[in-house]
């Protein structure tokens, strides 16, 4: 058992009580209220952080309005920016163990992946976002207003920065989500108020840190930590706010939404998922069942576009659940910080409870348990949970459960694949296991989901665009959809 040794920097960010960052000052909440974060390995009380009030939103609000609209940032060239977030993104880099030991204090996932996937990710994204800095274009249009026939003119169409984001993010991929969000707004030049996730608000505390140091002018990031009901509902409503980017769950997004057309604010919604993973009788089958247990069962199944829904053409069903059980019942459940676990706690007690009445839904409803079905402590652990003999319609296979959790159904053809994969309110992710490429090209565009994986599920690359479907969101995080989503158009017509 190889368990990491906190790394003493570690200990004294969590020893010295967290603030927040607003404006340039580090601060308590304005009434000293606070709240506690827990270990979800063992339960116990890890930090407390402030819990903001209104009025502290508020107050980030207008640091972030007086950064874009009166400081040096609004004359930032492009190379500076660029220049800045490599800063930004060397600093995550040097840091990478203490944010990754951070993320799994907080959240519960390994420290040793944390490292190489959450902060990894969040270091290549940050470096994909600084090359569009420099990239950023309009055009010129020849235009004939018909209304002034005689007349020459010289138009053009700028792209701008959009303004203050205000950005609230989950609590599965804390770090991660953050930098999507803050990757395009540092990019095009807009200043961001960061909400993090109740439960994990450490390592985007520590993020604000790195933006300090990089060089950033105060006030272009701001971190408020709070409950979504406060905090996250006053930044929601702030006018000041020129667009709202939030990931989290559909219910919350869609009120989200709706404040958000009040004001005419722009908003992009990264909601959830209940993926398909869909497994052809041609498929290397052995490949495909590893690619489904670990579709579903990464990060304790916490994952938006997770395989959560499985299904495998009848004649090899029987053979691709038990080898996903096989590998469920080897796994090691235990504290991120052993390297030799293969799967950690879920964020909460709220969250385990939640998990676990899904799987006494399952059977109750006479489904049967392949293997899992079962919570331990302390600590918010459940077992990695494969349930079959389920309906298409029962609520196992049509709701998020967010946990590590699989339902897998049996198809007879493409048709019957295809049919059962789009029938769910969702559309984030779907996988499909086949080497038979024209089968697979027919069902690429026949799928209602905004990424397909083929032979592979949840790969994902700053370059590639992802995003919902349906109930699973608005707009597009990555590549240069995200730049799209952080400026604004203005046409230009200039009468000679
Ligand atoms: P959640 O919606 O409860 O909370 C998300 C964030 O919203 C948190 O910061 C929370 O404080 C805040 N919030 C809560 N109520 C609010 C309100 N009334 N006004 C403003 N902000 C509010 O979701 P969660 O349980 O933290 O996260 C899990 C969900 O997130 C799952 O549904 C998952 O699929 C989804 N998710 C989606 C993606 C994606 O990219 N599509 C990525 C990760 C997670």
């Amino acid at each position: 058992m190889a368990i990491a040794t906190l790394l003493p920097a570690t200990t004294a960010f969590i020893q010295r009580t967290p603030r927040m960052l607003i404006g340039a000052e580090w601060v308590e909440a304005a009434d000293g209220q606070t709240m506690p974060l827990h270990n979800p390995a063992t339960g116990e009380q890890l930090c407390v952080v402030p819990r903001a009030t209104v009025d502290d939103v508020d107050r980030a609000v207008l640091a972030a309005r007086q950064a874009f609209d009166d400081s040096s940032w609004s004359r930032t060239r492009p190379r500076e920016r660029q220049n800045l977030l490599w800063k930004l993104a060397d600093l995550m880099q040097r840091d990478a163990e203490l944010l990754a030991q951070l993320e799994c204090l907080n959240n519960g996932k390994s420290a040793a992946v944390a490292q190489a996937m959450d902060v990894q990710l969040a270091i290549d994204f940050l470096r994909y976002m600084a090359g569009w800095a420099t990239k950023i274009e309009g055009s010129s249009v020849e235009v004939s207003v018909p209304l002034m026939p005689d007349q020459q003119f010289h138009s053009f169409i700028r792209r701008e920065a959009v303004g203050v984001v205000g950005a609230i993010v989950a609590w599965n991929f804390p770090l991660l989500l953050a930098c999507w969000k803050l990757g395009p707004a540092l990019a095009t030049g807009c200043t961001v108020v960061l909400k993090p996730a109740d439960e994990t608000p450490l390592t985007a505390l520590k993020l604000a840190e790195l933006v300090q140091e990089a060089g950033y002018p105060d006030g272009v990031f701001n971190v408020v930590t709070g409950t979504g009901i406060t905090a996250g509902a006053a930044l929601t409503h702030n006018p000041r706010v020129d667009k709202l980017t939030f990931t989290g769950s559909t219910a919350v997004g869609k009120e989200i939404g709706k404040i958000a057309m009040d004001n005419m604010t722009r908003v992009t919604l990264e909601l959830g998922g209940k993926s398909p993973t869909i497994v052809m009788a041609d498929a290397d089958l052995g490949s495909a069942a590893a690619g489904a247990a670990s579709a579903i069962f990464f990060n304790q199944g916490q994952v938006c576009c997770a395989g959560s829904r499985l299904y495998v053409q009848r004649k090899h069903f029987d053979n691709v659940v038990a080898d996903i059980a096989g590998i469920a019942n080897a796994m090691k459940l235990g504290s991120g910080l052993d390297a030799s676990v293969d799967m950690g706690p879920l964020i909460s007690a709220r969250q385990q409870e939640r998990v676990w009445r899904y799987i006494e839904m399952g059977r109750d409803s006479g489904a049967t348990l392949a293997c899992g079905g079962e919570r331990f402590g302390p600590g918010y652990f459940v077992k990695p949970t494969v349930i079959v003999d389920v309906d298409q319609q029962h609520s196992l296979v049509q709701e998020e459960i967010f946990g590590p959790v699989l339902v897998a159904i049996p198809f007879d053809d493409e048709a019957d694949a295809l049919r059962m994969a789009n029938d769910s309110p969702y559309g984030l992710g779907a996988s499909i296991w086949s080497n038979d490429l024209a089968a697979v090209h027919r069902m690429i565009p026949r799928i209602k989901s905004g990424s397909v994986w083929v032979n592979c599920h949840s790969a994902l690359d700053p370059a590639l665009p992802f995003g919902g479907y349906k109930m699973s969101g608005v707009g597009r995080e990555m590549g240069y959809a995200a730049i799209e989503h952080y400026t604004e158009l203005k046409s230009v017509l200039i009468k000679l």
